[in-house]
């Protein structure tokens, strides 16, 4: 056999599979039988990928949606709320609300294990605009210290965000806003949130918290916060549909 009929060769399966690729969707392994020419000694087929005339068909959606960055490396809690809030300040970060919330103390007069939020998301003044951090609570799956005392089950089986900003005064920025409905679109869909489960502050106690500018009807509703969520139902185990008319009927 001349070198050249090895090319011959690879170009004849390289077509053979992209017929059955054209036939058949790519679904399943083309299986092409050898030439009946060739030796059996023939050493193995030179690699070659042919250039499909059409592009291949896309990966099933949950192979490229399904997208949680911020899973943790530990067991998940049994999560159940999502409850909102700001800091009431024009700035701050995770550092700055770690080294405030070291200061507080519980009932019992225990000091804080530090920041009481599970991800902070930025304004631009301490950290980036939109820049969404999880905190070690998250990181450890930890209960929070953010929803107040008058009912236990908020810190131990809700996830608190809180955004840098003062929204009694101005609304979030944009990139905060898209970041919030994107953190939390994903964390509904990967911890089976409902969406009467996602609150503000203000819902669980005396507070204005997150503000009377915070646009929670916008969170609520948002269908295009880049979850997986929105193009796949079935990962939310709840139709979109149904979603939506859910969260018309816990408006606020
Ligand atoms: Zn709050």
């Amino acid at each position: 056999m001349f070198p050249s009929d090895h090319w011959r060769l690879g170009l004849w399966m390289g077509v053979g599979l992209l017929n059955a690729c054209l036939l058949g969707g790519c679904t399943r392994p083309a299986v092409v039988p050898p030439p009946t020419s060739a030796p059996s000694s023939l050493p193995s087929a030179p690699t070659y990928v042919p250039t499909p005339a059409v592009p291949s068909p896309p990966p099933p959606i949950s192979d490229v949606t399904y997208q949680n960055p911020w899973k943790p490396q530990s067991e998940p809690r049994d999560w159940k709320y999502i409850v909102l809030h700001h800091t009431a300040t024009d700035s701050g970060s995770v550092e700055s609300i770690h080294e405030s919330h070291l200061q507080n103390k519980d009932k019992s007069g225990k000091p804080w294990l530090g920041i009481g939020y599970h991800f902070v998301i930025g304004n631009g003044e301490g950290m980036g605009d939109g820049e969404i951090e999880p905190t070690f609570r998250w990181k450890e799956q930890m209960h929070g210290a953010h929803a107040g005392a008058s009912d236990p089950e908020y810190n131990q089986r809700g996830i608190g965000i809180c955004l840098v900003g003062n929204f009694e005064e101005k609304p979030p920025t944009s990139a905060q806003l898209s970041a919030v409905k994107t953190l939390v679109q994903t964390l509904k869909s990967e911890y089976r949130i409902s969406s009467g489960g996602i609150i503000g502050h203000r819902d669980v106690r005396e507070t204005e918290c997150p503000g009377k500018l915070f646009p929670m009807e916008s969170v609520l509703s948002d269908r295009s916060g880049g979850s997986f969520a929105d193009v796949n139902p079935a990962a939310a185990g709840t139709p979109a549909t149904s979603l939506a008319e859910r969260d018309r009927s816990t408006s606020r």
